[in-house]
């Protein structure tokens, strides 16, 4: 089974009916591992290294003896039709399933978030725009708060050393929550009335992974290097590869913990007020700022500053107004 890198198709295309998945239930009791490829539709590298290990499956190269594994390799088909990242919105916020469904990514939630509920480990791929180094995210730390319960974190930072990047970023959820209280208290957010009360509710703020967790399972999401880049399907092959010796659904060999890893903590989020806002240069993920740094200028020509010695993360030149413009990140002692 192949997936082409071009997945475009003609705009008379039919809208896609079903959602497609494949499960290999192995014969001893054991964890339950969900793989998903393009829930961001034109990141193909997980959707290919999926189509890889079917074949080896069937042709028995790989065996799965306890649990199972679940692989859908095109998570959001509509985006995946069309060739790029959201079908009708971003599938990866406001997961949830909906009585009355107001996009197709609602209706996607409604037959994936079941299938989340089903399973206990989740690896998400993903990849990104810009170049530079494949990461992983994780949760929170165990805790018992309202925003985001958890109690598997240990697990969690296992399955994520054992994917392979040496870079591991976390807080996400708290931060983004954080963004959200803001934007809510901002008066003259521009956007329509459904995409300003996405982004004004923090469950917007709930993807894959944090659904997962707020089911009782944990789950990372791997962000396997550039689009298209060949190697990333390579990344992406070796964490489904080590993530099945991990927990012991297949007999392969685990290879050990990197020693070398650095963990970054997100702080800040910071949105892009009006279409005039500007970064100061092409900012790339993780590059370094110093306190005090000018990342950007407002359109009234206020300076946006780095508030400590830090990480410019997820830069987004063509935020929309009132939307994340990039996150501001710090390493962990
Ligand atoms: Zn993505």
């Amino acid at each position: 089974m192949t997936y082409s890198t071009s997945p475009h198709t003609p705009a008379t295309a039919q809208r896609p009916a079903h959602l497609r998945s494949h499960t290999f239930l192995g014969l001893a009791p054991g964890p339950r591992l969900l793989v998903l490829g393009a829930v961001h539709g034109n990141e193909t590298c997980g959707s290919r290294a999926i189509g890889q290990l079917l074949q080896e499956l069937d042709n028995g190269a790989i065996r799965i003896e306890r649990g199972s594994v679940t692989f859908v390799p095109v998570t959001n088909p509509l985006a995946w039709q069309l060739g790029q990242r959201t079908g009708e919105r971003n599938l990866n916020r406001n997961m949830a399933p909906t009585a009355i469904p107001q996009d197709f990514e609602d209706r996607i939630a409604n037959v994936l978030c079941p299938l989340l509920d089903a399973h206990d480990v989740l690896l998400d791929l993903h990849s990104f725009h810009t170049g530079g180094s494949p990461f992983v995210m994780v949760g929170p730390q165990d805790n018992r708060g309202t925003l985001e319960p958890f109690s598997q974190a240990a697990s969690e930072f296992q399955l994520a050393l054992h994917t392979g990047p040496h870079r591991i970023v976390e807080g996400w959820l708290d931060t983004y929550a954080r963004g959200v209280q803001r934007r809510a208290a901002r008066p003259h957010a521009d956007g329509t009335a459904r995409s300003l009360a996405l982004v004004t509710n923090t469950n917007y703020g709930v993807g894959t992974t944090e659904y997962m967790r707020s089911r009782g399972g944990y789950g990372v999401t791997l962000e396997c290097g550039q689009h298209d880049d060949p190697q990333a399907v390579e990344v992406a092959r070796h964490a489904i590869l080590q993530a099945l010796a991990l927990l012991g659904i297949s007999p392969l060999p685990l290879m050990p913990e990197p020693v070398a890893r650095e963990i970054l903590r997100l702080v800040d989020v910071v949105d892009r007020e009006h279409a005039d806002d500007a970064f100061t240069q092409e900012w790339r993920s993780f590059d370094t700022v110093r306190a005090g740094q000018v990342v950007g200028h407002r359109r009234s020509g206020v300076a946006v500053t780095a508030p400590h010695d830090g990480f410019i993360v997820f830069p987004n030149p063509r935020a929309e107004a009132g939307q994340e413009w990039f996150y501001f990140a710090r390493r962990q002692a």
